[in-house]
């Protein structure tokens, strides 16, 4: 059970809700977010039942879910949520394309590949400023110097930007630059982590863990939400199988079955899925198909020199028919997309 306050609610209200929870034989576990306070609550059938606190004020709702996720199931919330990125929304009525560099390399190959991205009808901006590469040898990102980049480069083409934080005491850093954060595959059990994001007051791009099942994926989103923030886009991005002629395989089945089971948006990354560029367009259309609520791509505008994943970076001809199927798939599925018959003019 999961007690959530209300804003506007007091100290003195929080201290009745707990004392009314131990009183009954519980446990209560305090959270404080950025914008509201919640008590989790543990005990046997019998302690959940006799809690009560629904005339206590300050209690905004009592949710009693039996799977191990609560606040971020769809029982708890029947309808898709929005979430809004500095404005721009991801959600069930619209399709949000969300393209950038896979690492930022310099100032000038980030602007290029936000223009790049902005062409093609991208309305929030990635970019990683911390890498979290399989080699300690290769290239780690520019860390702060990239993020000082990437809000250079929102300035100058207004889109939001979206970045990855892998280290919990780097969120308040991240956050000074970022309108998102990413929470990359390798950190989706990085619980200290997550809980750093989730107290962080910004919407969070929860990517599914390599090998994750849909539960562990959401109880990660949980650890999120647990924190007072609910403004979570979970992303499937490909997970590990037998195949090794792509570097994942996008599990397509993900983005209706976790759409059954939590009301938070999903979207696709079918550049990591891939790990090659003839297959992202392919993989981004199976995603609207399976209705997606928006896709995250790499583009580069060099991927030959790209110091990160340039293989899988798309450019040219391949954006092309990005802008295309993110322009005619989802309106038919009743999405407003993005991206209109007339790509945006580059600034
Ligand atoms: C990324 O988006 O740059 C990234 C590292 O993704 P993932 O965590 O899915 O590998
Ligand atoms: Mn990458």
């Amino acid at each position: 059970m999961v007690i959530v306050m209300a804003p506007q609610a007091g100290e003195t209200d929080l201290v009745e809700v707990v004392r009314r929870v131990e009183a009954a034989g519980g446990s209560a576990f305090v959270s404080r977010g950025v914008t509201r306070t919640i008590v989790g609550v543990v005990g046997n059938e019998a302690v959940l039942e006799s809690v009560d606190v629904t005339h206590v004020p300050g209690v905004a709702e009592v949710v009693r879910i039996t799977a191990p996720y609560k606040l971020v199931s769809r029982e708890h919330h029947p309808r898709t949520s929005t979430v809004s990125v500095a404005g721009v929304p991801i959600g069930p009525t619209t399709f949000t394309l969300i393209a950038g560099p896979c690492a930022v390399e310099s100032a000038e190959q980030t602007l290029a590949a936000a223009q790049l991205a902005r062409r093609a009808g991208a309305t929030l901006l990635r970019g990683g400023a911390y890498k979290p590469r399989t080699s300690p040898y290769a290239f780690q990102g520019l860390g702060v110097a990239a993020l000082r980049i990437l809000a250079d480069v929102r300035a100058e083409t207004g889109l939001p930007v979206v970045t990855e934080v892998i280290d919990a005491t780097d969120v308040d850093t991240v956050c000074q630059y970022a309108d998102m954060l990413q929470v990359g595959t390798r950190n989706m059990q990085n619980f200290s982590l997550l809980q750093a994001v989730g107290g962080a007051g910004k919407p969070v791009l929860l990517k599914r863990g390599l090998c994750a099942t849909y539960e562990e994926w959401l109880m990660a989103a949980e650890y999120i939400a647990q924190r007072g923030n609910l403004d979570i886009v979970l992303c499937e991005r490909g997970i590990r199988t037998a195949e090794t002629s792509t570097r994942n395989t996008l599990d397509v089945s993900a983005v209706p079955m976790v759409h059954a089971l939590s009301h938070l948006p999903v979207i696709v990354d079918p550049s990591h899925a891939a790990g090659r560029r003839d297959l992202v367009v392919p993989l981004a259309r199976a995603g609207m198909a399976v209705g997606a609520d928006g896709v995250i791509v790499d583009v580069h505008p060099d991927p030959e020199r790209a110091l990160c994943d340039g293989a899988q970076a798309l450019h040219g001809d391949t954006l092309d028919e990005l802008t295309v199927a993110v322009a005619t798939i989802p309106p038919l599925l009743g999405r407003r997309s993005a991206v209109t018959a007339d790509p945006m003019p580059t600034r």
